[in-house]
């Protein structure tokens, strides 16, 4: 069929939807392109909103992934504010909550991920926060505002990305906050303890409270307001407002209902393969929602060999979208983008790439000056490096994911050392990113 008359859908009016819709449009595809999204607003970013756009630092215009007028402009039929509740793959047709019938040739899931919930008693009060929305966002900065001219107390459920984020913008509003976490170290699960401790200093000097070893049990409340947290090892905390920053769940549902295969374990996501299709070859997944089957990077260990990974990170959704559109146009893609993310919190920017949580790494190596935190760690297995972390050092990336994705063995020294460059230790192997 020729591409005029081809519908190409995309559900999910996020990062990942709207880079591939764009991406449609710029490989030249001169069909119908559909984005249906159920939020009302024009699709964002969403990283601002556990930072610059919760201090009120960005102001709303500067989330939005593009201009209202540019989906018209670039003939996108944008459809805000609806749920799509059904699709049939033998009919090739959506159904939106609304009850309206949508056909697509090819299509693309990209309908992202949302907060976990606690599950505990007291989460119906009023001051019981999540954040992934702008609305979420909207709410939680108005309360921040609130807590800081009243000397008042957050707590945090998750010393993850967000919820450290979360606790860096309330300090800056003056809030008093507490950040209770099941592991002995913020980003523990993520990082290990090594680095996670670096974290834990960094938030304290900052006035930030932990609570490791621990978990919400009840969130306390009186007259329909949160007034304490009781943790799961019998202490008790004084809290205004919570956060809930326990991770997100794949929105798996619609591709669990239409059978597609999902990837095994909690929280696997949609299982697509190095071209991003799923197991319907009609139907493409990006982003958060998306598991993709990669050779890992992780030259030996328990990480190595054939693995699936959902990564839930914004440079993914940024470049997952445009690689499946350019699939989805029979282009030839392989997905293998080492991954990557970026955090601020008070003064400090990182970036990290790779994945190396606790139990793949045997050793952490640290090129910089650590106290100051302007350095670079480095996680390695067997002197194989498998992930990075750039802190208060710019323009490394590149090299960092060389070295990652050389699988070349690294003398740790010299790893270490400021003095050697470090592109002259991945052998350069490795070979530039695909997708
Ligand atoms: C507060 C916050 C801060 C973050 N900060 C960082 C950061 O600093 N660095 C970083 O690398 N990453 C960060 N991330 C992660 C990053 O934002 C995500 O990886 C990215 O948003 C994923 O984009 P996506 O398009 O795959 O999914 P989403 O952004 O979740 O978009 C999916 C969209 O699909 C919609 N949808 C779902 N189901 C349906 C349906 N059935 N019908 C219609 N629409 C549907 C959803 O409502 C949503 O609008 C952050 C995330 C959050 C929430």
């Amino acid at each position: 069929m020729v591409d005029a008359h081809r519908t190409f859908v995309i559900v999910g009016g996020g990062l990942a939807g709207s880079k591939a819709a764009e991406a449609l449009r710029a490989e030249g595809f001169t069909g119908r392109v559909i984005l249906i999204g159920d939020e009302r607003d024009h699709p964002y970013e969403r990283p601002p909103l556990s930072k610059g756009y919760l201090t009120g630092a960005d102001d709303r215009d500067s989330v939005f992934v593009h201009e209202p007028a540019w989906y018209a402009g670039a003939d996108i039929e944008l459809h805000l504010g609806q749920t799509v509740v059904g699709l049939d793959r033998a009919d090739k047709t959506l159904r939106l909550g609304v009850g309206t019938r949508v056909h697509y040739d090819t299509l693309l899931l990209a309908t992202g991920a949302e907060p976990r919930r606690l599950d505990i008693p007291g989460t119906g009060h009023v001051g019981v926060h999540h954040l992934r929305r702008l609305a979420h966002a909207d709410r939680l900065r108005g309360r921040l505002t609130a807590l800081g001219q009243e000397n008042g107390q957050l707590v945090i459920a998750g010393a993850g990305w967000i919820g450290l984020e979360v606790a860096a913008a309330a300090r800056s509003y003056g809030a008093e906050v507490t950040v209770i976490e099941p592991e002995p170290t913020p980003l523990h699960t993520v990082i290990g303890p090594e680095m996670g401790t670096l974290f834990a200093d960094l938030h304290q000097e900052h006035g930030v409270r932990f609570h490791f070893g621990a978990r919400l049990a009840e969130i306390v409340g009186q007259d329909g307001m949160v007034q304490s947290v009781r943790t799961d090892d019998a202490d008790e905390h004084p809290a205004h407002d919570v956060l809930a920053a326990i991770g997100a769940a794949p929105r798996t549902a619609l591709a669990e209902s239409a059978g597609l295969e999902l990837a095994p374990g909690p929280g696997g996501g949609i299982a697509v393969d190095s071209s991003l299709r799923t197991s319907d070859p009609d139907i493409y997944a990006a982003g958060d929602v998306a598991s993709m089957a990669y050779q890992s990077l992780h030259a030996t260990g328990p990480a190595s060999g054939e693995k699936s990974l959902r990564v839930e990170h914004w440079a993914n959704a940024l470049n997952s979208g445009p690689a499946a559109a350019r699939a989805m146009l029979g282009r030839d893609v392989t997905y293998d983008r080492v991954p990557y993310f970026f955090s601020d919190q008070y003064d400090v920017g990182l970036e990290y790439s790779g994945y190396a949580p606790p139990g793949t790494y045997d050793q952490v190596v640290c090129r910089g000056d650590v106290a100051k935190r302007e350095f670079i760690a480095f996680w390695l297995r067997d002197n194989h490096v498998l992930a990075g972390m750039n802190m208060n050092v710019w323009d490394v990336t590149a090299p960092v994911q060389e070295l990652i994705r050389s699988k070349s063995p690294v003398d740790p020294d010299a790893l270490a050392d400021p003095d050697v460059p470090l592109s002259a230790l991945s052998g350069g192997g490795g070979g530039a990113p695909k997708g």
